[in-house]
């Protein structure tokens, strides 16, 4: 009789039933911390916490890899052009996990086929490429098409548009981690929506995105957002990043 006693009081005490059930809806309740409020943008403006990073206006988030000289890619009609040999492209910033949002373009006069049709890319932290190339009724090897973690994962669909037609890419990245001995203790991660369609699924980056070798796996801290010149007059417009 006093156990049974006991019970109830402990079960008061811990909003549990003698069955050990929790029976108080708020007991499962947290308070805190209470998420910061975004607003959402507008259509396709930029929710309120992003660095937007290129609004068709200028390129004064972005340098040339080549000597950080200024940008030669081509400005026009609130986009940016790959000037061919121009070289590639990169944010002044650094960043280390982002949610990224772009638009991309490539060329309406189709050209080449394979590799050589639309072909640039989106390098996260200047290391791993997430292709963008014209894959609307052009095949290439898989691992390499617009969509794949360039060599390392496949799409799960082809959700290319026509040529010539904007398309998006919202890329949800998490950068692999280094101990102080420069090894690798935890992979980068990447999820991928391409036109709003899931193409890479919370993949693990094995290591940089080679055209020839094997991925590598060197330290490194926070990196620049990286776009390809490719040689092909792939654009870009609308580029916004959240810090995470
Ligand atoms: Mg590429």
């Amino acid at each position: 009789m006093r156990s049974i006693f006991l019970l109830l009081i402990i079960s008061l005490l811990t909003n549990c039933s003698v069955s050990g059930q929790i029976t108080d809806p708020k007991a499962t309740e947290v308070h805190h911390p209470v998420p910061k409020v975004v607003k959402p943008g507008d259509g396709t403006a930029p929710p309120s916490d992003a660095i937007v990073l290129f609004d068709g206006k200028n390129f004064n988030e972005w340098t040339s890899i080549k000597d950080n000289a200024p940008v030669k890619w081509t400005l026009k009609d609130s986009a940016m052009t790959v000037l061919g040999g121009s070289g590639n492209i990169k944010t002044k910033r650094q960043f280390a996990d982002v949610q990224l949002h772009l638009e991309f373009r490539t060329p309406a006069v189709v050209k080449g086929k394979g590799q050589l049709r639309g072909n640039s890319g989106v390098f996260l932290q200047e290391r791993y490429e997430v292709q963008v190339l014209d894959n609307h009724e052009n095949g290439t090897y898989p691992n390499g098409q617009a969509g794949s973690v360039y060599k390392q994962y496949i799409p799960l669909v082809n959700a290319c548009k026509k040529p010539g037609e904007w398309q998006t890419y919202d890329i949800i990245y998490t950068a692999p981690k280094f101990n102080k001995d420069g090894i690798r203790v935890s992979a980068g991660r990447l999820t991928v929506l391409q036109n709003n369609i899931l193409v890479q699924n919370n993949i693990e980056i094995q290591g940089t995105t080679e055209y020839i070798g094997l991925p590598k796996n060197i330290a490194h801290g926070k990196a620049s957002i990286m776009l390809q010149d490719h040689g092909d007059l792939v654009s870009y417009r609308n580029v916004w990043i959240r810090e995470l």
